[in-house]
Parts: structure tokens; sequence; C-alpha cells
């Protein structure tokens, strides 16, 4: 391939649009448009980088016995309906583009494809006999994502391979999770990017255990709590921790029935009331007052109590609220901060915010519109533990000090609400405390269950004869995070260095003065010779400067450059490796010997058997 026939406008300058250098740089470089937000064209060069990594993704999914397939991207909302999932993927923060044919009927752009697969398999798959089967599939999937940012890594519009396992038990189940588990390493590896394994929430698409697999970078999205041990690795919606030990209340405070009063005039914040009394945060109960909005229209309020020096993790808290009330209610659409405007909106009293406490009487519901007409009170561990506490009384400048959950006359409702923190000891062992890293999820693996089968009537025939819901597992790729991942990862001062196993060219051939008649013909002959040997090539033949030729090239990010230059005449070449440092003066003749085997050697990545 030549430059010359590539469409290719590099910028000098960083896009105003772009904050992230991954970002920066395949916008500079021209491998990709923006159209829209969270919409880009994958320009040639960057359609090679995608090739590359869906081949890699595709040769690992083969051997690892999966399926290659190619499913809708259209559905109908009526397989949404069945699994339950339709209202929540497309109201409130839902994340679907839906439309309607001209007959009025519903369809979905597919964010992902769980319904889609499942009501095949409840076709074709009859008996124990067919299973397991691993079908995937790498495609555009839309979602209409509420901050879409950063280029390729949140796309409304994106590439992901997505595969989905049947099995006849748990165990087969268990066996599909560890061989993806393997294949997602080497697929990182083979690309060339560092990537750890981390415990994951299951989100949205429901499941018992689930593994992302996050790129570490600066300009990850999530943060990552690992111990420094190795043994344990969370993404922070999940992490878990011990937390530190609550310093008790004074002996004269500590009664441990219904409380004091404590008069604390304008000490709304615990921080206020901490520095009013002389109290630690952990000897005070906060309340935080949520609405949790149902499918169903339901409104439910929440009272959540939280030891003082802890914070909420709201992605416990969705999920144990889905877990009380989803059955009833159908998917839970947002969680949001009750205000004093949403409880004018009701028709309800004022609420003394900032003196609130765990008691806070039912009755204040009572004449409300729509909402439901008592708390869902949930406590987190370390405030349930508490033997005496600091809390509001809920009246405005008043706190009680010395009460206790029986003192209150609560029975608390105990989850773990509580988020992990950095510093914090570990659970597997205290002596190890956890340390945040940012990461870049370019992988998920689910251990679906058998949530969907059920709920579509999924069934096969068991060896006894009975029908069951088969077990099911998810496996996700992020192709095009994963590519624009890799540049996150590979880059320096001066522009990309692609891991050489995704990069869109090889070798970069330079030369110098393309007007020089022997320089062009060396050029082209090495360029012929690699190409022969099997190697991805690319001419820069533009009648441009030598100096703007080589910025261009260090943009790029093609691992290899030979610059064909004055010693041209006398048959000598030099070789620059774009990660490397210095440059090899070296016989043209010689080159293709040189740099076979290190190029064979590249091609694997980071793959170590
Ligand atoms: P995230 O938490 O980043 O929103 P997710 O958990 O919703 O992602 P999955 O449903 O697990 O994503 O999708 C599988 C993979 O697809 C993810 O691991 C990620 O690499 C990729 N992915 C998800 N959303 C996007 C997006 N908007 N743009 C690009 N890639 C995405
Ligand atoms: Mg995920």
């Amino acid at each position: 391939m030549r430059v010359s026939r590539l469409m290719l406008v590099t910028l000098r300058e960083d896009p105003a649009e772009a904050e992230i250098p991954s970002h920066k740089l395949l916008l500079r470089a021209g491998y990709i448009r923006r159209l829209a937000p969270g919409i880009y064209a994958y320009l040639p060069l960057m359609w090679r980088v995608l090739r590359k990594v869906s081949q890699v993704v595709r040769e690992e999914m083969d051997a690892a016995g999966a399926l290659e397939t190619l499913l809708p991207q259209l559905q109908p909302a009526d397989l949404w309906r069945r699994s339950g999932r339709w209202a929540g993927y497309t109201a409130g923060e839902g994340i679907m583009f839906h439309l309607q044919d001209r007959q009025g009927r519903e369809l979905g752009l597919g964010p992902t494809h769980e319904e889609v697969i499942t009501t095949l398999a409840a076709d074709l798959l009859r008996s124990y006999r067919q299973l397991p089967v691993n079908l995937y599939q790498i495609q555009t999937k839309f979602r209409d994502e509420i901050r879409p940012r950063f280029g390729l890594m949140r796309g409304r519009e994106f590439i992901m391979k997505d595969a989905y396992s049947f099995h006849a038990d748990e165990a087969s189940l268990a066996e599909a999770y560890a061989a993806m588990d393997r294949a997602y390493r080497r697929i990182f590896a083979r690309c060339g990017l560092r990537a750890v394994a981390v415990e994951a929430d299951s989100g949205a698409i429901g499941g018992s255990a689930s593994q992302e697999f996050m790129v570490t970078a600066e300009a990850g999205e999530d943060l990552i709590l690992a111990s420094p041990d190795g043994r344990y690795a969370a993404n922070q919606e999940r992490a878990v921790s011990l937390p530190t030990a609550a310093r008790p209340l004074p002996g004269g405070l500590r009664r441990g029935g219904a409380g004091e009063p404590l008069a604390t005039p304008g000490e709304a914040t615990i921080e206020q009331l901490c520095a009013g009394h002389g109290l630690d945060p952990s000897q005070v109960v906060k309340v935080l007052l949520l609405l949790a909005r149902f499918e169903d229209g339901a409104g439910q309020p929440l009272l959540v109590a939280l030891r003082g020096d802890q914070q909420l993790n709201d992605v416990k808290l969705a999920n144990a609220v889905s877990a009380r009330l989803g059955a009833e209610h159908g998917a839970l659409l947002d969680l949001s901060a009750i205000t004093p405007e949403l409880l004018a909106a009701q028709d309800l009293p004022q609420l003394p915010f900032g003196y609130l406490g765990p008691q806070l009487d039912d009755r204040l519901l009572a004449g409300g519109r729509s909402w439901a007409r008592g708390f869902l009170r949930l406590v987190d561990p370390t405030a349930a533990e508490l033997e005496a506490f600091v809390c509001g009384a809920n009246q405005t400048d008043q706190h009680l000090v010395g009460a206790s959950w029986s003192g209150l006359e609560l029975q608390p409702d105990v989850v773990d609400l509580r988020a992990a923190q950095p510093g914090d000891r570990c659970c597997h062992d205290a002596d190890q405390r956890l340390e945040a890293t940012r990461g870049i999820e370019v992988g998920h693996i689910f251990q679906l269950g058998r949530k969907y089968s059920t709920a579509m009537e999924a069934c096969f025939t068991t060896e006894t004869g009975s029908s069951e819901p088969f077990w099911m597992g998810c496996y996700g790729i992020g192709v095009s995070r994963l590519a624009q991942a890799a540049v996150e990862q590979h880059h320096d001062a001066n522009g990309i260095c692609w891991p050489l196993a995704i990069a869109p060219f090889e070798v970069l051939v330079v030369p110098a003065n393309a007007a020089d008649a022997v320089q062009a013909e060396l050029a082209e002959h090495l360029q012929a010779r690699l190409e022969e040997a099997g190697v991805e090539v690319l001419l820069d033949d533009r009648p441009e400067r030598a100096g703007l030729k080589f910025k261009d090239g260090d943009l790029l990010g093609i691992p290899w450059r030979v610059v064909v230059g004055r010693g041209a005449a006398e048959g000598r070449v030099e070789l620059v490796e774009r990660a490397g440092e210095g440059s090899l003066d070296l016989p043209a003749d010689a080159l293709v010997d040189h740099l076979l085997p290190r190029i064979r050697r590249q091609r694997r990545g980071l793959l170590e058997d």
C-alpha cells in the first residue's frame, strides 16, 4: 500500500473534541473521524487495526471451540418484554435505541443479544445431547450512552465480540467460563495489552459470577481496587474490604437506648457535627433518602443508613433494591436523591435534611401522591453493628446521642452498601491494604445461570427425560474499545506505538527524497521483497520533505521504519524501531533476514507460552 493512495490527513494540533491521549492520537493520525457524539467513521488504517483485533479474537474463540455466527441487530420488542428487560432498557436511563416500523411494531437496535440467542436456543437445542454450545459474533452494537466520550472508548455505535454458551448443568457452564477466561487472557496478550482480571458487578445483564478484564491506564473510567499480594482485585463497584474499627462513644454518652437529645444548631453536616461536639464520624449514623423508580411506575422511598465515615456504593444499593422489589415492580429504572422539590411535587411535608435519623416515621409519607407509603430501610453492616451512636433527631438543629437500634425500636435490614476505598484493609488478609489503579474495561465474562432461560422458557430435555431451562454464560469483548486502549497503553510524545500484532502495517518504508530515482527504486524493491516474505508494508511515496514524513511516521505508529536515504547509492538503508531507541544502518540486502525473525516474534504480542 502507498501513503499517497490512503486519503491520509494528519493534524499537527490536538483536536478540541479530544481529552485523552489515545483519542487525540487516533484523530491526529487520521485513523478515525467523528460524525456525531459517540459515532465515528473508521478510516482505512483503523479498519485494518480492527480487522486484526477481530482476527485474533476469532482465532482464539475458534480454538476454544466456539462457533462464529451473525445475529440480527434489529430486535423485536416482544423478545425483550419476555425477558423483562424492555422497560429497563428503553425508559429512564435505558440505553437501547428503539423505533417503530411502518406497521407500528416496536423494535430495538441491539445493545446486546441475550434475548435473540436465547430464543434461537429454545428453538434449536432440544436435547442434552446437543449441549454444550458456545456461539459468538463480531458485530456493531448500538447503545444510547448517557455520556458518550473518549472516542471509541464509549461510543454509541461500536464493535463488540459477544458470545453466549448453553449448558445442561452448572459444572459445564463453569468449564466454558474457565475456557473463556483462558481465551481472553491469550487475546489480550496477543494484542500486546497488559490486562488484569478483576471481580465485577453483574449489572443489568444479571447472573452470578462475573469477571472483567481491565487494561490499566490513567485514562480508564473504572477504578480497580487490588491487594499488593495479587490475591484480590475488584472493580470498585463490587469491591469489599474490612472497615476500620469504629471509635466507641465516650462512656458518659454510651447509653444504648433511644438516645438523649443534643442541641446541634447549624450542624447539618457530619464535619460540623463532629467538630462541634468532639465526635468521630464513625460514631455517627447518617441517613440518605433516595427514590427508586420502577418499570411499573412505582416510586419507592429508600432510607439508607451508613456509618458517618463511610460512603455509599450506588451499584450495591441498586442491586439490593432490585433484589427486594424487582419481582413486584419490574426493572429498577433509576435512583435519585429525595429533594425538597420532589417532596413538594408529592404534596408531602418538608423534612429536616441534615438532621435526619433512621427512626424517621413512615407516616410522613402518608399524604403522598404516588409514592409508596413506607420507606424501604437498608442499613450497612458498619452502621448496624454500632451499639450506641449519634444520629439526627428528625428535627432541625437536634441530634440524638447514645441511641441504639433496639432503643429506637428498629430492626435493620442489613446489606453491604459501603464503597470500599483505597487504603482499606483486605478481607483475605488484614495486613494487605487495597490499592487503586484506573482501568479500561475491555472484556467481561458472566455466568448468567438460568435467569434468561427461565424468563424466556428456553428448555431442553435432560438425560432422564425431564425438561429444564439451560444454564447460560455470556462473554463480551469491546473490539473497538480494545483497539483504542492499545493506543492508551502504547504511545509517546510523538505519536502511537502500535503493538505489531494489531498495527495497520508492520513496516513503513520511507524514501527520504522520493524525487531521487535511486532511492525510489530501492524503496519499491524493498517493499516487494518484504511483501514476498509475508510482511505488511506501507510505502510513503509522497513528494514531501523527509522531516514531515518522519513526523507522520511517528504519529502513525507503524512498528518498523526503513529509511531509504543517501546511503541508497551504496545499497545501505536505515532501520528504526518505533518503540525502540536509535537506528541501525545496514545493507539493503540484509534487511529481510534481519527483520523477519523479529517481526515473527512480535506477531505473538505478549504471549508467553
Ligand atoms: P461499561 O461498564 O464500560 O459501560 P458494560 O459493562 O456495559 O460496559 P458489556 O455489556 O459488558 O459492557 O459489554 C461488553 C464489552 O463491550 C465491554 O467489556 C466493553 O469493552 C465494550 N463496551 C461496552 N460499552 C461500550 C461502548 N459504549 N463503547 C465501546 N465499547 C463498549
Ligand atoms: Mg461490563
